[in-house]
């Protein structure tokens, strides 16, 4: 597709939905608290033993991304505090977050008959690095980093088990690994690590049950109640809307054409705007800026999330950045971590020399003026 018709697109899909004349911006960065590469050498033997782990997208994750420790924290939070908007705010992150991780020894001394889950604060003990959990928290007191769900686990517990069960040979030798997070072959397309892809209809009560305890983990783990729901990697089957608005979600992102899916393949499109409301009167938000300076599919990131924000702004809607965890992880490689930092600083600088009057808000912040309208 051609640079203009791109840009054609992009306009058009700010049109339906809320409107405001406030220059509003969001970051939401998604899969905070999952493990994926657990270190370098299991990348290498992973890839030793032929696992998929660097084609397309997967490259740039399974090379960089890892459990954020202290540094990560303290780098990032550095350059979010630097930039204050008209009413003396700290830029802010939204951080999309997962609260458990697999417990791998338990799953295997019960010989894969059942799932066990760690919070993730356990995993970071396991990790070596328990001492992260405090940066957490110091992102909610300083208003920099604000954790809201993404889902228990990066991870399609059902799907996962019964790959385990069957012996399928990646999924177990990624297990001795610690990991789910390669690209797994299947003929419905379903990832583990997409928590809420159905690989048969029947799994929605088992994922049901992640929703409901994942909401209530949060909740004990932060100290207050998620209620901004991005749902991982996209499918998601609607049904589950009404147990994560009983747990307390009020906002859901979704993609403005989402697939939703039934199992075994099937799948309805479902159209999204900002501030469309569902059964349970719970409230979309739609993503309309991409800013994944980690990624080596453009250079110019900085230049076009400007762009994508101006097309925002122009169309009196808010900028709802995506930008995942994995560009500010350098305990995998520091360099990568340094180049999005760089240009996170230069993306948040030029947002607000063309835009003074800008504000700096999280995504429930966001949901709550869209609800008010
Ligand atoms: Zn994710």
């Amino acid at each position: 597709m051609s640079k203009r018709i791109k840009k054609i697109i992009r306009n058009l899909s700010n049109i339906p939905g809320w409107k405001t004349k406030r220059k509003l911006l969001i970051i939401e960065s998604d899969d905070w608290g999952s493990v994926r590469m657990p270190n370098l050498g299991v990348l290498k033997d992973l890839k030793a033993k032929g696992l998929d782990l660097e084609s397309g997208d997967s490259f740039r994750y399974n090379n960089n991304d890892t459990l954020a420790g202290t540094k990560d924290f303290e780098m990032l939070f550095e350059v979010l505090n630097k930039h204050k908007d008209i009413n003396g705010n700290s830029a802010i992150i939204t951080a999309v977050s997962v609260v458990a991780n697999p417990d791998f020894e338990k799953i295997k001394a019960n010989d894969f008959r059942e799932y066990y889950f760690e919070t993730f604060d356990k995993t970071l003990d396991r990790y070596g690095y328990p001492e992260a959990f405090n940066c957490w928290k110091e992102g909610i007191d300083k208003k920099l980093f604000i954790p809201q769900f993404h889902a228990r686990e990066h991870l399609n517990v059902p799907f996962w088990m019964r790959a385990l069960q069957n012996n399928d040979s990646h999924a177990r030798t990624a297990f001795e690994y610690g990991m789910w997070g390669f690209n797994n072959i299947h003929k419905y397309g379903c990832y583990y690590q997409s928590a809420f892809d159905l690989e048969f209809f029947e799994d929605l009560k088992a994922q049901a049950e992640t929703i409901t305890s994942g909401l209530h983990l949060f909740e004990k783990l932060f100290g207050y109640k998620a209620t901004f729901f991005v749902p991982p990697n996209g499918p998601f089957n609607n049904s589950l809307e009404e147990l994560a608005f009983k747990g307390g979600i009020k906002f859901i992102s979704a993609s403005k054409i989402q697939e939703e899916p039934f199992g075994e393949g099937k799948t309805k499109k479902r159209f999204h705007y900002i501030g469309q409301k569902n059964r349970f009167k719970q409230i979309y938000l739609t993503r309309n800026c991409i800013f994944e300076p980690g990624s080596k599919q453009r250079t110019d990131w900085v230049d076009a999330c400007l762009s994508d924000i101006e097309i925002a702004f122009n169309w009196n809607k808010p900028a709802v950045i995506s930008s995942h965890r994995v560009n500010y992880i350098g305990q995998l490689n520091p360099l990568n971590r340094e180049t999005s930092l760089k240009s996170l600083d230069e993306l948040l600088r030029k947002v607000k020399s063309k835009w003074p009057e800008v504000e700096f808000i999280s995504s429930h912040e966001l949901g709550e003026l869209v609800n008010i309208r």
